[in-house]
């Protein structure tokens, strides 16, 4: 009951990359890079399993960016042909690269990176990808010139390499698709229905992550201009409901999301952003578990995964590690509160302790693996 859960990034050490930057240089040679890189990877996951996080990532700490990380072993793609495009509507800039010819996957893109992580962790493991929308908003095209028919091309590529990265161990694929919160048609029109292709057939759990975007400054503007309640949702919602997908990963914290409309999800998991990623201040344990009671509301425990708002690759470190901490704390805070209630007194007992001893010891630098399941 409430594993808690990340949307999907984490900040890359400045070994291995420029801090802080989205689409970072890496800092690394390229003969030295896969192996800097999976040493990233273990401390990722090695913060998420001492912070108490239960679904864990491998922090995307082997791409650049949670998109083009994607694209970049794909045939049909040319990366030397960028373009200026606005993307997300003419939210920001972004050079991004131009699909020439099909679209086709000749070999596994990120396969070795959860064989990596599979080995590295016996908790649950959760792996992102970019959705079929997401990628198609994120692209030139001189090919297909039609955004459904390209994003169901996307669609088969992320059907297949999904089925390996299930069958290598994977729990939960999560396809990332932050255009669900932009183009509202479009989602009913072909959005689901290219998340359905995506997943077909698929032997591990689905989600997806539709969020407001990264605490960068052409999204906090953004932000500003969308009034006093942001009702994006209440027109996918129920759209998600009723697909095929078993999770939805969306935010919560410091945003004006009435959470009446997470109710809109009924018979879904729901992924609610109780860690807001927009800001360097540090919600205290206490902070995360009053608004998972809020969350609690409208969404049973049973159903619920304290999350981020969206992926922490932007923050400093030492935040984002400390952001870790208080979700992972605030968990067991409301975990205690509910076993207390119940008649199981063993329960009451364990998971009281639990939420003691993580207050009274927050684990620091240098602190022992805790927890193992
Ligand atoms: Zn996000």
């Amino acid at each position: 009951m409430l594993a808690t859960t990340i949307a999907g990034s984490l900040p890359k050490p400045a070994w291995l990359a420029e801090p802080e930057t989205l689409w970072a240089p890496w800092r690394v040679a390229p003969e030295s890079l896969a192996e800097a890189q999976r040493d990233a990877v273990l401390v990722a996951l090695q913060d998420q399993e001492t912070a108490g996080i239960d679904v864990v990532t491998d922090g995307e700490q082997s791409r650049q960016h949670f998109v083009h990380g994607f694209l970049e072993r794909l045939e049909g793609i040319d990366f030397a042909k960028r373009v200026t495009n606005g993307i997300r509507a003419d939210r920001y800039k972004a050079e991004v690269p131009t699909v020439t010819g099909p679209v086709a996957r000749r070999a596994p893109v990120h396969l070795e990176e959860v064989r990596w992580a599979r080995a590295h962790t016996d908790r649950r493991l959760k792996f992102t990808i970019p959705g079929p929308m997401t990628i198609v908003d994120t692209l030139a095209d001189e090919h297909y010139r039609d955004r459904p028919r390209l994003a169901f091309a996307f669609a088969r590529v992320i059907n297949e390499e999904a089925r390996e990265l299930a069958a290598a161990g994977l729990d939960v694929l999560q396809l990332d698709e932050p255009a669900f919160n932009v183009y509202m048609d479009d989602v009913a029109a072909w959005g689901i229905e290219a998340l359905h292709r995506a997943t077909e057939g698929l032997t591990c759990t689905t989600a997806v992550h539709i969020c407001y975007g990264y605490g960068i400054k052409a999204n906090v503007d953004w932000k500003k201009t969308l009034g006093a309640e942001w009702r994006q949702y209440e027109r996918t919602f129920p759209l998600l409901a009723a697909s095929r997908i078993d999770q939805v990963s969306l935010e919560c914290a410091n945003s004006h999301v009435p959470l009446e409309l997470l109710e809109l999800l009924r018979g879904k998991d729901v992924m609610a952003g109780v860690i807001d990623v927009a800001t360097h201040d540090v919600e205290t344990p206490e902070d995360v578990a009053a608004r998972i009671r809020q969350v609690m509301r409208h969404v049973e425990p049973a159903r619920l995964l304290p999350c981020t708002n969206c992926g922490m690759v932007p923050l400093p470190r030492e935040v984002a590690r400390a952001k870790l901490r208080a979700l992972g704390t605030g968990a067991r805070l409301v975990r205690a509160d509910l076993a207390q209630r119940s008649p199981d007194r063993r329960a009451v007992v364990r998971a009281a302790g639990e939420a003691e001893a993580s207050l009274r010891e927050p684990p620091g630098e240098g602190a022992p693996m805790a927890n193992k399941k």
